[in-house]
């Protein structure tokens, strides 16, 4: 392809995106496509001869667009939204055009500064401390792949100067806790490195947030056993509930043992940090104070295209000890003055995605208020939400809504007269309920267990949902409802007889 047929190309790959988005709301979310479709179509080995790229640009029209799940339709609730704005697009579009590793600052000086700047343009938008930031020269930010990558990186940090402060310590005597709402990463990190990692208990009682008190007797009948607390993550925004642990009393509790890293993963919720209003629940206060680190995604709910996953250091020195390793012709002389940022030993890769680029325009496109006002209006079309799940003799919410996500399940008191509503027949019929939605193309939601209770959940992110389509997935909850009852009602009585 040569300059003058990319431009064309390009062209019409911008009038066929727009076109897919001005159709979005027409199409079903979940493809109606069994496994295997693809593959039956697509050829087992690559053309021997290249092929003309008009045909190569249909087939992707063809093949590959009736086979996506579309995270961007106004119907999608489930999982966490993704993000994807026009300008993070384009972002990645001139990033990809460039096409640098950008693993040093002297691979390309504009990748490194540009991500440390966006890093501390981010800090402030969500109002972390000034210890977070690039500019005060001991901490600073970094773009991540994923928050599981910065749990990881976060992980092998906090392991390393456990070690080098505590010599004679040996690895299988470390230990890492997470708690049974911790999202997978943690147990991820800890199969990763080899680590043991220790599970606390929340309680539905406590919004499923960890309490100081059962860290400190965890932490307590360890060290009686003789190993060696070195890493807590901590959540602000649990994937299936959206809980929130109290970092408060996890913080007092962890001044006693200031050797233990916390980690703060709020990959989903940290974005809501933008506005004031949430700052208290989402508790800036006790990020600020107690996190050694803390991540949260743009990419998910926070308008920049995957993948954006912003991880900031109190000490960028912890980092750096634990991955800093320079053979000879990695050396530049601006590196070895001590002079710049070389991100390559903040991550894992040596090579990375030239990322900033789209959280710059996004930032500048949205602006403060554009980015607060996107979080605002999710929060209140779920609040609205939430409003019909509690208005309605048959459903319950199972926790608090939390920012923009709704946990609930079917309870239909009234259903089954002379039935106990047993928690193993709730789950049950829940579970029924829940394959009639998932059987649907029209709507996506997932499901959750929660300290055994099977509920469902309901994410709202999606930058073109609106109010009506809250209230056409409420009346198509309600009437998949209706059909789980009228199914249980035959069941249950042919049980009796
Ligand atoms: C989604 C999610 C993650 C994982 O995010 P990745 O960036 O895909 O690794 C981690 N923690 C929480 C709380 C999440 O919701």
């Amino acid at each position: 392809m040569d300059i003058e047929q990319f431009r064309k190309a390009g062209y019409q790959a911008i009038d066929r995106i727009c076109d897919y988005y001005s159709t979005l709301q027409q199409r079903p979310v979940v493809p109606p496509v069994q496994p295997g479709y693809l593959l039956r179509s697509l050829p087992d080995r690559p053309p021997e001869a290249g092929e003309d790229f008009d045909v190569i640009a249909d087939d992707y029209q063809k093949l590959i667009v009736p086979g996506l799940t579309h995270w961007q339709h106004p119907s999608f609730f489930a999982y966490f939204p993704t993000a994807c704005t026009f300008e993070g697009m384009l972002g990645d579009l001139y990033a990809s055009s460039t096409c640098n590793p950008g693993f040093n600052w002297s691979s390309s000086p504009a990748c490194t500064e540009l991500e440390m700047m966006m890093m501390d343009w981010s800090a402030r938008l969500l109002g972390l401390s000034d210890h977070f930031l690039n500019s005060s020269g001991v901490g600073g930010g970094v773009l991540q792949t994923t928050s599981s990558d910065s749990a990881l990186v976060a992980t092998v940090a906090a392991r390393s100067r456990y070690m080098r402060t505590h010599p004679g310590t040996k690895m299988e005597e470390l230990v890492m806790y997470v708690t049974s709402q911790t999202h997978s990463l943690g147990v991820k990190a800890s199969l990763v490195l080899g680590l043991e990692c220790r599970i606390l208990d929340v309680r539905a009682e406590d919004e499923f947030g960890l309490q100081g008190e059962t860290l400190k007797v965890a932490l307590e009948e360890d060290i009686a056993k003789g190993k060696h607390p070195f890493f807590l993550i901590g959540t602000v925004g649990t994937t299936s509930s959206g809980a929130i642990d109290r970092l408060e009393e996890v913080g007092e509790v962890l001044q006693h043992y200031p050797s233990i890293w916390l980690h703060v993963d709020a990959a989903w919720a940290g974005v809501t940090l933008a506005c004031p209003e949430y700052r208290k629940t989402a508790q800036l206060e006790q990020i600020n104070k107690y996190a050694t680190s803390f991540g949260t995604n743009f990419h998910k709910w926070g308008l920049v295209n995957f993948d954006a996953a912003l991880l900031w250091v109190k000490s960028r020195k912890d980092l750096t000890d634990a991955l800093d390793v320079t053979p000879e012709f990695l050396r530049t002389k601006q590196s070895d003055a001590g002079a710049v940022i070389d991100y390559r030993n903040w991550h894992l890769g040596l090579g990375r995605r030239f990322r900033s680029v789209k959280v710059w325009f996004v930032l500048r496109s949205y602006g403060v208020e554009g980015f607060q006002k996107y979080i605002r209006e999710c929060i209140e079309l779920n609040d609205y939400f939430a409003s019909l799940v509690r208005s309605s003799t048959n459903f319950s919410l199972i926790a608090a809504p939390s920012f923009a996500l709704t946990v609930f399940r079917l309870i239909p008191h009234n259903a089954f007269p002379g039935v106990t509503l047993s928690e193993d027949l709730l789950n049950d019929i829940n579970r029924s309920m829940y394959a009639r939605i998932g059987a649907r193309h029209d709507i996506l939601l997932t499901q959750t267990i929660l300290n055994g209770t099977f509920c469902i959940r309901f994410a709202v992110g999606a930058a073109r949902t609106r109010k009506e389509h809250l209230d056409q997935a409420w009346s198509l909850i309600q009437e998949e409802a209706g059909s789980t009852i009228e199914e249980w009602a035959e069941k249950l009585a042919a049980g009796k007889n």
